[in-house]
């Protein structure tokens, strides 16, 4: 069957793809998995996604459950709470991904495009005028340009199309179930994000709770994939911090081991190929943090491919070098932001918790730097985010530097001077 555009992967950034080009050209959305038996996924929606989204979706509380009120930056002996009540206008939602997911993919349809899940690529043949898509119940698809917005799964298919690859990390996670009520006595916040060696080195444990459940799980770990289960089985009964909130909540028995790839790729395009979201290292390096990133470079994508459309391009690769363009135009401030916390936290050694702890310190007392916190929520454009100020993380990373032990910020000074270059 002949295509003009093939996407895929039915992810966060396959399906927002998806939905904005359908308009425009004849499109085929596949995905490997059985759509119907996609696991649950309950995840942070800023205010910052929320352009990207319709109304529709975003008013609807079976996707988007409850407003995303409080964060609690939990230290090893203190909360650093940031409340949006002191700043008047709530964080975002959280949203329930797969029903998000599901929605998107039937608007799709009924826009007239064709969408098959249960078809795992596995070759991709290309031809001077178009590409062949082979998947592994035998079905063979041509189309004249290729998306790829796999994720972190298909990390071989796209080296084989001649793509770098993220760097990839795992991470880990389960449901607790039970009644709001239940829910809110155990836990006022919607997000929770703590930071501690002895469970990961290079991500958070966190908890996003919904309104009749909530996740929990730990992130950036590189642990064999075996052994993750077993470590959130002991944190779930052992670990003392984090049995108040889940205290007399119904446990959903399956864990689910999900990869996730950070630090951008260099090249986003080739010929008749372009490559969104996680897959390309899309995510931010330290809160990995992947849908913004996700619908944005849909969003971007599909600005491209209708220009080019309108001047009856062939998708060569300088004309898809507008999308490349864009993209690192777009989040070049943003990501230095990430990678500037993420060396200062993930790469401290044996000062991660001291400078985890310290960060918590300046939320409690700092109310400029709880704003800034708040203030990054609520960026709500691509030309905002474009224009995204790092002068805000140099200044956390200031009263960072100035609230440590004294004898630990002399010998921290050079992690902080590093920081700052970064930045
Ligand atoms: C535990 C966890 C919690 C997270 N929490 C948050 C959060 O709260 N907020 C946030 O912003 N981000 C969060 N992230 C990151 C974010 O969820 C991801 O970065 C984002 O969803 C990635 O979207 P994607 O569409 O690029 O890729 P994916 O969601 O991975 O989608 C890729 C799709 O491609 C399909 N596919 C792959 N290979 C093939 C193939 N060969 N053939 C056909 N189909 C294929 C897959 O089946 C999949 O459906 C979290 C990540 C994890 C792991």
């Amino acid at each position: 069957m002949n295509f003009e555009i093939i996407i895929i992967g039915a992810g966060i950034s396959g399906a927002s793809f998806a939905n904005k080009i359908v308009k425009f050209a004849k499109t085929l959305l596949l995905d490997a998995q059985d759509i119907s038996q996609r696991p649950l996924s309950t995840n942070i929606f800023p205010f910052h996604n929320k352009p990207y989204i319709e109304e529709t979706e975003w008013a609807n509380v079976e996707i988007f459950p409850t407003y995303h009120v409080k964060t609690n930056y939990m230290g090893s002996k203190f909360d650093g709470i940031v409340n949006s009540e002191e700043f008047g206008r709530p964080l975002g939602k959280v949203v329930y991904l797969e029903k998000l997911l599901n929605r998107m993919i039937q608007k799709f349809e009924d826009q007239g495009g064709v969408f098959k899940d249960k078809q795992k690529v596995k070759k991709i043949n290309k031809y001077s005028d178009h590409l062949e898509v082979i998947t592994n119940n035998g079905q063979t698809f041509s189309c004249k340009l290729l998306v790829f917005a796999t994720g972190s799964r298909a990390l071989d298919l796209q080296r084989s199309m001649g793509f770098d690859t993220p760097d990839e990390y795992v991470g880990i996670y389960c449901h607790f179930h039970g009644d709001e009520d239940k829910l809110n006595e155990n836990m006022d916040a919607n997000y929770l994000f703590h930071i501690n060696p002895k469970i990961s080195r290079n991500g958070p444990l966190f908890i996003n709770k919904g309104k009749e459940r909530l996740s929990i799980g730990f992130l950036g770990d590189n642990q064999p994939i075996q052994e993750l289960g077993l470590k959130l089985n002991n944190i779930l009964n052992s670990y003392k911090k984090i049995q108040p909130f889940i205290k007399g909540l119904t446990r959903d028995p399956k864990s689910i081991v999900a990869k996730i790839s950070k630090h951008p790729i260099k090249t986003f395009s080739h010929d008749r190929m372009l490559i969104l979201g996680e897959a390309a290292g899309l995510v931010t390096a330290f809160f990995y943090e992947g849908i913004l990133c996700g619908i944005i470079s849909a969003e971007i994508a599909s600005n491209t491919i209708k220009s080019l459309m309108e001047i009856n391009n062939d998708f060569n690769q300088l004309s898809l070098r507008q999308y490349d363009n864009e993209i690192n135009r777009v989040f070049g401030n943003y990501f230095k932001n990430g990678k500037g916390s993420e060396y200062i936290f993930y790469h401290s050694g044996s000062n991660m918790e001291l400078i985890w702890d310290t960060y918590i310190k300046v939320v409690r007392k700092d109310k400029k730097l709880r704003k800034y916190i708040w203030e990054a929520y609520q960026i709500e454009n691509i030309e905002a985010l474009a224009n995204y100020d790092i002068s805000r993380d140099r200044y956390a990373g200031e009263r960072m530097l100035a609230n440590l032990p004294f004898l630990s910020k002399i010998s921290l000074v050079p992690l902080f001077l590093k920081a700052r270059f970064i930045l």
